[in-house]
């Protein structure tokens, strides 16, 4: 089974909430839906859940049309499993209970058979007795998860389900989840606003800003060749500045940035190609986006310090402060400087985008 999104626009009065969506999700395939708070991620699943009219395009479910701004089937109408970040679970109903409301349609043999080897497959085993209120946020969750799947839908679609989990528990979570929902081969839309859930969970992301689809593609497309400032900030973790081509360089505020250390997505896309003085106009406005593990830091004499550090296991972080500026460099163990040492950036092995 595939969902196919078609031209899908959105508005709430006369504010626009999405525009011109297109997608489509495959077979057991997981494709997450990134963006900022308010920026449609939501609205695209209630639309497809039936949760909020169609206005404009279409849903289908391989070639057969789901919905239109005409047909507008209702939620319990359509082939599909729901999972929200709370409130999922029917309050006075045992974990076994609300996995088999799922499963009306089948033998109470069969349904019990079928409640507990869901149970076992995601660890809890030995809690179908139990009431959604004895369960941790983490269980709640897993069991919300194999009920939407116990129907056997054809698509699966999941807003933060993780979002009022804790962060350590949160990433066995998604692992979980993400075997489970692979195993059930069903076409899967997440919603998160978390860039690394994203990356961990999904085979494909597609980023929102503002209603717009600013980009989809693998996590690594996505890293490789960010489009726009928020997928190369948050997915790609670029420092971005702006800077002027100065010769053979890019003069930038925390300093010159050789010009054959610079790959122009809009050109190469995946490829990594540096390009040569002479691409770039002399005097043209470039916006660059350096990757921090690139950048090298040497004791000097300024005109940068550093404010800050962190030791984050493989590496430190540096914070370096220049101006108003704070830029994150990642340094070795072995290279790290101490707090209040001053410093150059030394560009040397920089990798630089532009990106539009
Ligand atoms: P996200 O899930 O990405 O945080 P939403 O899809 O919930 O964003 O919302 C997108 C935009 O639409 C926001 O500006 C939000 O305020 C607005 N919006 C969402 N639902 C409604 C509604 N029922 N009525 C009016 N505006 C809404
Ligand atoms: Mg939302």
């Amino acid at each position: 089974m595939t969902i196919t999104f078609r031209g899908i626009s959105h508005k709430f009065g006369d504010q626009t909430a999405l525009s011109d969506i297109n997608l489509d999700v495959k077979n057991g395939e997981i494709v997450c839906i990134l963006g900022p708070s308010g920026s449609g991620k939501s609205t695209l699943l209630r639309i497809a859940a039936g949760l909020e009219p169609l206005q404009k395009g279409a849903i289908l479910l391989d070639d057969q049309l789901m919905a239109d701004p005409v047909t507008n089937p209702p939620p319990e109408q359509r082939p599909i499993g729901l999972v929200f970040q709370d409130h999922v679970l029917f309050p006075h109903q045992t974990v076994a209970e609300n996995i088999a409301f799922g499963l009306r349609n089948q033998s109470k043999d069969q349904s019990e058979a079928m409640v507990k080897q869901q149970l076992a497959s995601v660890d809890l085993s030995g809690m179908a007795q139990r009431y959604p209120h004895t369960l941790s946020g983490g269980q709640q969750q897993r069991v919300a998860l194999i009920r939407a799947l116990a129907t056997q839908p054809s698509v699966m679609l999941l807003d933060e389900p993780f979002a009022s989990v804790d962060t350590p528990l949160r990433r066995k979570l998604r692992e979980q989840a993400r075997l489970t929902l692979k195993a059930a081969n069903t076409p899967t839309l997440m919603v998160t606003h978390d860039p690394e859930e994203a990356m961990d969970m999904a085979d494909r992301i597609l980023v929102l800003v503002e209603g717009v689809a600013v980009q989809l593609g693998t996590p690594e497309d996505l890293w490789r060749s960010p489009k726009g400032a928020f997928v190369a900030q948050t997915i790609a973790g670029l420092q971005l500045l702006t800077g002027k081509v100065q010769g053979d360089k890019v003069q930038t505020p925390i300093g010159a940035v050789p010009i054959h250390r610079i790959t122009n997505l809009e050109e190469g896309a995946l490829s990594r190609n540096a390009i040569k003085a002479g691409d770039l106009k002399e005097g043209a406005t470039v916006n660059l986006g350096l990757r921090p593990h690139t950048l090298r830091l040497q004791s000097a004499s300024g005109p940068a310090v550093i404010s800050d550090r962190r030791f984050l296991g493989q590496h430190y972080l540096a914070l370096v402060t220049l101006g108003d500026l704070q830029i994150r460099i990642e340094t070795s163990r072995e290279e790290a400087l101490p707090i209040g040492t001053f410093v150059e950036i030394n560009f040397a092995s920089v990798e630089a985008l532009i990106y539009s």
